[in-house]
């Protein structure tokens, strides 16, 4: 099977959500890391960030779910809106932006002694989310199967998640993630520790997942950005200044026929 995204335009359905920032600044105490970034994610799309190290990528995809406030010197300016609602909303809780918008991270993160199965429902309880027992086993495969790990470990529910291999912990985290049943999910750069073959596994899971929830990733690697995402923006923080989005727009322009010599250079690998 060739692995590339499917570049027709979405089937929306209503659970898919659009992501939009606009004009986000951000600061580590005095320390401006970003400066009026926007960028819109559309529903339903992979939307691949890339850009060098430094550059605040890590910074932005933190800010889209409130993950950023848990740094006491991070200051902030600017909106996220989730499908037109302001996350940011003093009004709302917290727990409700960040159940909405998921995260994993490039170090895959189980829970190492917990079994698999109570892994993946880990993020029911903190949620405020109650299941019986077969609407939790349900949801427990439904889950594993959306990440891709059913087949792999239908057999050893109870067994520990730290017992996994790193591709199989990495696709644990996903269905964890999962199973709060979130609009988004965003990925800082979940194969950049993992091996080829479980490179290849996840990124095949990311293009049938993107049919339930929309993807934000933050990759270095050109070919997977190419392979898996239909939008894609170039954050650029050049001589200590404030990181940017240089260029951004379909994934196939942006490689193919980039308007700015600096992308073109990054895409090309003379950076
Ligand atoms: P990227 O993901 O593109 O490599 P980051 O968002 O991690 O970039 O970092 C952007 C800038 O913000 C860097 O200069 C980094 O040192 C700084 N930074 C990131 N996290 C923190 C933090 N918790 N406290 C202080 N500075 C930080
Ligand atoms: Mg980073």
């Amino acid at each position: 099977m060739t692995l590339t995204a499917d570049r027709t335009e979405p089937a929306v359905t209503p659970s898919l959500a659009e992501l939009d920032a606009h004009d986000i600044s951000a600061w580590f105490g005095d320390h401006k890391v970003l400066d009026r970034v926007s960028l819109t994610m559309p529903a339903g799309q992979v939307s691949a960030l890339i850009g060098p190290s430094g550059c605040g990528k890590s910074t932005f995809l933190r800010i889209l779910n409130r993950m950023h406030e848990l740094v006491p010197s991070a200051s902030l300016a600017g909106e996220v809106q989730l499908d037109g609602v302001d996350i940011y909303d003093p009004s709302r809780k917290l727990i409700d932006a960040r159940r909405q918008i998921g995260m994993v991270f490039q170090k895959p993160n189980p829970f190492p002694a917990m079994s698999i199965y109570e892994n993946v429902i880990a993020g029911l309880k903190l949620t405020g989310m109650r299941k019986s027992r077969d609407e939790k086993d349900a949801l427990v495969e439904e889950c594993l199967t959306k990440g891709g790990l059913w087949k792999e470990v239908k057999d050893r529910l109870r067994a520990p998640g730290g017992g996994l291999s790193g591709g199989q912990q990495q696709r644990l985290c996903i269905a964890r993630s999962l199973a709060v049943k979130p609009r988004v999910l965003l990925m800082d750069e979940p194969c950049s520790a993992l091996d080829p073959t479980s490179t290849r596994v996840i990124e095949e899971t990311m293009l049938e997942l993107v049919n339930d929830v929309t993807i934000v990733i933050v990759t270095h690697n050109m070919q997977q950005a190419q392979r898996v995402s239909q939008k894609c923006a170039f954050f650029l923080a050049s001589h200590g200044t404030p990181g940017v989005i240089v260029e951004h727009g379909d994934t196939e322009a942006m490689f193919g026929d980039p308007q700015d010599p600096r992308t073109f250079d990054y895409v090309n690998g003379r950076f």
